[in-house]
This record gives structure tokens, C-alpha cells and sequence, in this order.
């Protein structure tokens, strides 16, 4: 293992991280399976090292370019509502950031395809993947408000930056019976959504508010 792995090796404690999950029980998070998986991933690898001793704090992050790692509980929180009905073979999701639901993410699923905008934040979130030795993440750089039509159909899209609506082209990218937890709306009134995509068109439940950084145009 190299030796980013260790930094802040005294924050990564058992314990501290045991605090994290009784924390994100008391918040509602019932799946053992996500639970596990939060436990068993290094968060603070994915921040940088001055934030590290706050790795495992209930709280979103900035990771540079003006962009946040998400909260703990919001990353569980949309990984259990992708996977309530079981398992999925092949998830897309739509702004990869640090890559930490990435990560999450690949260790309940088969493969894990990420699309991210920003260049720079790709090459970091890669080389933390290969640190991990996670190898089912296939990563991509481009505006991910088309999707990934090249690889669809997806079991599951999650989409970790808000749009101001249901973007069609991702739902059309959704096998029939398939799932999609995206944040919709404006800044400062977001509302976390569930997308099931049906042989005719959609259904939609709107779950809990939330804060997300917005989908923008384009790439960096
Ligand atoms: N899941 C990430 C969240 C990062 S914040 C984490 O926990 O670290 C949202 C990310 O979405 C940012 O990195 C941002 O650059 C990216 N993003 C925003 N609009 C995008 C778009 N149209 N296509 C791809 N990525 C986008």
C-alpha cells in the first residue's frame, strides 16, 4: 500500500468511524450492507490532507474547483434508496468528484461507470481508485448531462450534482424496471428524487430536501 493510505492514520480509528455509522443509524441509514461498506472505506484518502482529521465528520467537504465531497449520510442515503429492490450488474453515475460514492458504490454493484466534467478532479478520484484496488470503476471525462448512451442500459443512475429537472436523455439510458436518485431544483430549494423508469415513460416520488453543487455545462 502506499504510503497516502496511512496519512491521517490516527483519525482512520476504529472508533472514530464506529461514531460515523452510529451516527448515520440515528439518521435513518437501515441497509447493514451500505453500513458495511461505509466502515470498510477510507473516506479521509478522498479529501485533501489538511481536511483529513475531519474525514469522518457527518458533513460535506470542498475537494478544490469549487466543488464538495458529499456528506456521508447523503451518499448512504442515495446508495440504499438505488439498491432497495436488490442488487444491480452496472450503475452510472454523474459527477464523479472525489470519487468516495464511486467507491462506495463499486463494492455493492458488478461495475460502476462515472462521468466527470473536471479533468483534474478525474485524475485524483483515479489514482485513489488504483490506491483502493478497486477495478470495476470505468471512469469517463465529459458533460454528463447526455449520459453514457454508448453503455446503456444502466440498472441504476445516480446523479450527485442537481439539474433543474429530470434530464430525459438519463432516463431514457435506464433499463425498464431501473432506478435513477438524482437532486432536482435550484441552489437553495433541491429535493432529492427517485426516478423508476416503466415500459411507457417514468415514475417519480420526491423523497427529502437536499443541497447539491449544480450540473453545469461543458467540461474543464
Ligand atoms: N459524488 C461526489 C460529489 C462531487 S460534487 C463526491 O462525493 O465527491 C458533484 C460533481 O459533479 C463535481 O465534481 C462536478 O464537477 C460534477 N459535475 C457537475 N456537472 C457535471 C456534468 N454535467 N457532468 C459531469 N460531472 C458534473
Amino acid at each position: 500500500m502506499s504510503s497516502s493510505v496511512h496519512r491521517g492514520i490516527g483519525m482512520t480509528s476504529q472508533r472514530t468511524r464506529e461514531r460515523l455509522i452510529q451516527r448515520l443509524r440515528e439518521e435513518g441509514i437501515r441497509s447493514q450492507a451500505v453500513l458495511d461498506v461505509v466502515r470498510n472505506t477510507p473516506r479521509h484518502i478522498f479529501v485533501d490532507e489538511a481536511l483529513a482529521s475531519r474525514a469522518y465528520e457527518d458533513t460535506a467537504l470542498p475537494i478544490g474547483q469549487g466543488q464538495t465531497i458529499s456528506q456521508p449520510y447523503i451518499v448512504a442515503r442515495m446508495t440504499e434508496l438505488l439498491l432497495e429492490n436488490g442488487a444491480m450488474e452496472t450503475v452510472l453515475e454523474i459527477g464523479t468528484g472525489s470519487g468516495y460514492q464511486t467507491a462506495i458504490l463499486s463494492r455493492l454493484v458488478r461495475r460502476v461507470y462515472s462521468v466527470e466534467r473536471i479533468k483534474l478532479l478525474q485524475q485524483l478520484a483515479r489514482g485513489r481508485f488504483q490506491e483502493l484496488q478497486l477495478r470495476n470503476i470505468r471512469l469517463h471525462h465529459r458533460d454528463g448531462g447526455m449520459g453514457l448512451p454508448e453503455y446503456a442500459p444502466f440498472d441504476g443512475i445516480l446523479v450527485t450534482a442537481a439539474p433543474e429537472g429530470i434530464p430525459r436523455a438519463l432516463v431514457d439510458q435506464l433499463k425498464v424496471g431501473g432506478r435513477m436518485i438524482l437532486p432536482i431544483g435550484q441552489r437553495s430549494e433541491q429535493v432529492l428524487v427517485r426516478v423508476t423508469r416503466t415500459q411507457g415513460g417514468y415514475d417519480k416520488e420526491i423523497l427529502e430536501q437536499v443541497a447539491f453543487v449544480p450540473l453545469l455545462g461543458g467540461t474543464l
